[in-house]
Formats: structure tokens, sequence, C-alpha cells
């Protein structure tokens, strides 16, 4: 059986990865971007180093603890016990307490991503247009070459972007994931700097601060991450982007005094799930489509690893 995959993302990875392990499945993976990691990765400018997607990742359950223990073993993922405060524009600064441990992948986000795919067929700068299907099975195209005959593809796009891949008439039901988006804003800073690795910040356009630099295993110079709140990031969507940098570090100078010298800033269009679809994966036997992501059941990377491995578990009957 020969399957393709959408994305590079956890549940890109993870699904291919376990797909890969079957006898009878061929896997074929591609991704639009040109690093594996999807929401997992990182910016570089200069010597600075951003994790400008996901920050941390937290496990909850035992398949994922299960399935972290060898990277955690190899040095890929490591517990992050970073100095973090609260921080607001009107109040003093409070210390704060993480309960659970939090891990960052090693020597950036997208470290783990791109071990899981290390021994995978994937195909980097590749954007998937759409899917076709004719009698030898489903056809994959790009802009200039199709790929294929698969029997089945699976997509970990956002649900808006795997519909539009797919046939008119196929995926009905995903529509109802909702995302909220993100501003990130990248400052490349020098100078006498706080004490604190990162904060929650409130009262503010932003809600998280993080000198991403400062994370285990990094080479790079100082590295302020902020992320901007998502209903902010919702009504300055179409704002001029020069625009943007200016309200979001006019935002971060009233809770922290640092020097920048370099300024970037990312829109994340499909940034966190605010309402995921409530089920472990969508899937369409008879059309052989299938796809999974975190937006089936939560919004967080170790929803979209479950996501994934659930699929995964799904193909091992089929
Ligand atoms: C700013 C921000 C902060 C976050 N913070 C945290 C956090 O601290 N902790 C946490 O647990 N989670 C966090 N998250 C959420 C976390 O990043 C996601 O839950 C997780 O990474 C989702 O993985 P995924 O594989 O489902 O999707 P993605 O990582 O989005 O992967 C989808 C992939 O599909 C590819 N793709 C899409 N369309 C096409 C196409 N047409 N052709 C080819 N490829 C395509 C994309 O390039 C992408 O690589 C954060 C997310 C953001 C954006």
């Amino acid at each position: 059986m020969k399957v393709a995959v959408i994305g590079t993302g956890i549940a890109g990875v993870s699904v291919a990865k376990r797909l890969a392990a079957l006898a009878h499945v061929n896997v074929e993976i591609f991704d639009k971007s040109r690093g594996t990691g999807g929401r997992m990765s990182v910016r570089h400018a200069g010597e600075h180093s951003f994790d400008h997607g996901a920050q941390f990742f937290t496990a909850r359950t035992r398949t994922f603890k299960d399935f972290l223990a060898d990277y955690r073993a190899a040095g890929v993922v490591v517990e992050w016990h970073p100095k973090i405060a609260t921080l607001s524009p009107a109040a003093k600064l409070d210390d704060r307490i993480w309960r659970e441990p939090h891990f960052v992948a090693l020597p950036d986000m997208n470290g783990l991503c791109k071990v899981i795919s290390r021994d995978l067929d994937v195909r980097l700068d590749t954007q998937v247009h759409c899917i076709e299907k004719n009698d030898g099975g489903w056809w994959v195209k790009t802009v200039k070459e199709t790929f294929g005959p698969y029997d089945w593809v699976v997509s970990t796009a956002p649900p808006e972007q795997t519909r539009q891949l797919f046939p008119d008439n196929i995926g009905h039901g995903m529509d109802a994931a909702r995302f909220a988006p993100c501003f990130s804003l990248l400052l490349g800073c020098f100078g006498s700097l706080p004490a604190w690795d990162a904060a929650v910040v409130k009262d503010s356009p932003i809600n998280w601060l993080a000198f991403t630099d400062r994370k285990p295993g990094r080479n790079s110079q100082p590295a302020l991450v902020a992320h901007a709140d998502g209903a902010w990031s919702q009504l300055q969507y179409d704002t001029d982007r020069d625009q943007v940098k200016k309200l979001l570090i006019d935002a971060v100078a009233t809770v922290v005094d640092i020097q920048h010298d370099s300024v970037g800033l990312h829109r994340w269009r499909y940034a966190r799930v605010t309402v995921p679809l409530g089920q472990d994966f969508w899937i369409n036997e008879t059309s052989q489509l299938a796809a999974c992501g975190d937006w089936c059941l939560g919004n967080r990377v170790e929803d979209a690893f479950i996501s994934a491995t659930r699929l995964a578990q799904r193909f091992e009957r089929i």
C-alpha cells in the first residue's frame, strides 16, 4: 500500500513513521516549507535563533511519555526549567511555578521532527496544490510536478487547507475545528537583560515572552520571542506589518526594558486551535482519504501526536 502524507509537523512525521514501520506500507511525505517541524519551527536571523512557534510541550498521556523516552535518552528532548515570571504593565513582577514537566527539543524546537523523519522519504519545499483520483489511485500535484499513484492520502494541514486540497465534495465535518492566528515578534537583543527566562504577560496585546536562546542546547545570541494574544492578532490580522511590529515593540517595552538590534515578525494564520473537532482523526474509507493533527483533539503538540498515533493504529487494521 502506498500512502502520501502532507505535512512534516509532529502529526505528519509521527503518522508517517508508524506507517512506514508496517511491512505492507510505503510512505512519502510532502511539505511546502524548507524545513521539517511545521509549527514547531525555528527562524534564524544573523547570530540569533528564535523558536517562533511552539515554545515547549508537555506530556500528559502514557502514550506520549513512552514515545518521548527514547528521544529523551538520546538527548533530542530535554526538560526545560526556566526562571518564569508573570508580568503586567500595571502590576509588579511575580514569580511563576510550573507544576508539570515542560520539554523542549534540541538543538531547536524542530529537532524532534527532524530526528523522527530521518529515515523517511521526505520532499521539502513541495507545496501540494491539489490531489486527483483516476483509475490508478490518488495523484498528488504541485504547480510543476505530479507524484503517485497512492492508495491513500493523509493530510496534516489545518482543516481549511486540507479541504482545499481534497476534492470539493469531500472533507465535510472538518469545518467544525477553529483556529486563532498569532503574531510572533522576534527581537535580537543586546546589553543588560532581565533575570527571568520566560514570562506570561497579562493585560497586554502580548501574552508570552521568552528568551529562546536560554533554552537548553541553544547556540544563539539573545533572542526574545513575543507572542501576541489570539484575539489581538485576529483584530490586527490585515494591518500593515510595520505597524504591527511597532505596536508589539511598544507592548514589550511596557513590561521589560531591553535593547534590540534586529526585529522580525511572523504571522501564523493557523496558530492555536480554539475549538477542536472532538474526534481522534478524520477518515473517509470509501475515498481513501484521512486527516489528523492537533485540531482534531486540542491545541498542543501532544494532541497532534495522539491524533496521528490513533490514525496510524487505524491503518494497522486496514
Ligand atoms: C505561536 C505558537 C505557539 C505555540 N505554543 C505551543 C506550546 O507552547 N506548547 C504546545 O504544546 N503547543 C504549542 N503550539 C501548538 C503546536 O505548535 C501545535 O499543536 C503542533 O505543532 C501542531 O502540529 P501538527 O503536525 O498538527 O501541525 P503543523 O505543525 O502545523 O504541521 C502541518 C504541516 O503541513 C504543512 N502543509 C500545509 N499545507 C501544505 C501543503 N499544501 N503542501 C505541503 N505541506 C503543507 C505545513 O507546512 C506544516 O509543516 C503553538 C503554536 C504556535 C503557532
